[in-house]
């Protein structure tokens, strides 16, 4: 790896982030008169924890790791964002990522006018190692690997993840949203011995919490000290840190929700392999399936028709004629299953 202040940009390397109020006075009082708060109780008239504390203690303890090792974000969304601004010089430099995948990181380069080099996966889907690092050049900061992949549904061979860590001298991303899902560990396990890597988890999926917004970043306690920053002081208010340290204490629900839709998917792929329309039901780690169609415009329409709404991904690369359907409820399985099989004629 390329030392860290070189891989940082400058401005950011050299900034003097923002103290707030809560950041200056970090211990017990009884009188604070130093945040031109209202001082009568509502709920909410005090700000929030800028750093997460009580939250970042809670995922320590399920997740096996260090509270300094941890960014909490507005969504994983806000983490992404922040690798270019923190790693990328504008106009300059550039990040390579594989193709097709979560469309965030390409829409936050555009955003954040960062050259974004897109290397399709091999046909079966996984990555192809030598492109990747052969699209690398001097001004290649960041890597995007997604594991288990959106929308193709699959896990990242674990010794091509090795390779791309090992040899690429850059930030390697590793975004795990739907890592509850898989049948392999996280790569949490190996932060420690990769001082490039940074791990995106996320509230939304498993945990049952995407309207709260809450994303994880794992990294090196200097990378995070990076994201704290340049992220904004109060990026988590108060009504989410306490929704989801609640729901962290109803770990067993979200486990056996997990398992149900697991059971779910199993047998959501069978009934769809039955279908007349259905020509191929990928392997997923995920909570959703890939399935490719005979025709996917049409069978997206006549879903629409009938009140069912999945995702087309027919003009994605290498996934054409595809759709990808969540894993819902039995009940609402069933209705999908019942509406696609009906259907000879599209
Ligand atoms: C859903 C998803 C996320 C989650 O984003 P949030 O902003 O945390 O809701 C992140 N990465 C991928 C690949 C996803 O599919």
């Amino acid at each position: 790896m390329r030392d860290l202040e070189q891989l940082v940009r400058k401005n950011i390397w050299n900034l003097k982030p923002y103290s707030c109020a809560r950041d200056e006075f970090k211990g017990e009082a009884s009188v604070f008169l130093d945040a031109n708060e209202n001082p009568f109780y509502s709920g909410y008239n005090r700000y929030p924890d800028p750093r997460q504390l009580a939250l970042k203690a809670k995922i320590s303890k399920i997740k096996g790791i260090g509270a300094e090792h941890i960014m909490l974000g507005n969504g994983s969304d806000e983490p992404i964002d922040l690798v270019y601004r923190i790693f990328c010089e504008p106009g300059k430099e550039n990040v390579v990522a594989m193709e097709p995948t979560y469309g965030m990181y390409g829409v936050c380069a555009d955003i954040n006018n960062i050259e974004y080099r897109r290397i399709p996966l091999n046909a079966d889907y996984s990555l192809n190692v030598k492109a990747m690092l052969d699209a690398a050049d001097a001004n290649t900061k960041v890597m995007w690997l997604c594991s288990p992949n959106n929308p193709t549904g699959n896990l990242m061979n674990r010794n091509d993840i090795y390779a791309v860590l090992n040899e690429f001298d850059g930030i390697v991303v590793i975004d795990e949203a739907y890592i509850d899902f898989s049948s392999e560990p996280s790569w949490l396990a190996e932060l420690d011995k990769f001082p490039n890597l940074i791990v995106l988890q996320t509230f939304s999926k498993a945990w049952a919490m995407a309207g709260a917004r809450c994303g994880m970043a794992f990294a090196s306690t200097q990378i995070i000290e990076l994201f704290n920053k340049v992220k904004y002081p109060y990026n988590i208010n108060s009504l989410t840190q306490n929704i989801i340290s609640e729901r962290i204490d109803k770990i067993a629900e979200k486990e056996s929700q997990v398992e149900l839709i697991l059971k779910e998917r199993s047998r959501l792929a069978e009934e769809l392999k039955k279908c007349n329309i259905v020509e191929c039901v990928y392997p997923s780690d995920a909570n959703f399936l890939l399935v490719k169609v005979a025709d996917a415009d049409k069978t997206y329409n006549a879903l629409v028709g009938k009140g069912t709404i999945v995702r087309n991904r027919n003009t994605v690369k290498l996934c054409g004629n595809c759709l990808r359907i969540t894993i819902g409820t039995k009940e609402e399985n069933d209705t999908l299953i019942n509406v696609l099989c009906m259907m000879y004629d599209v």
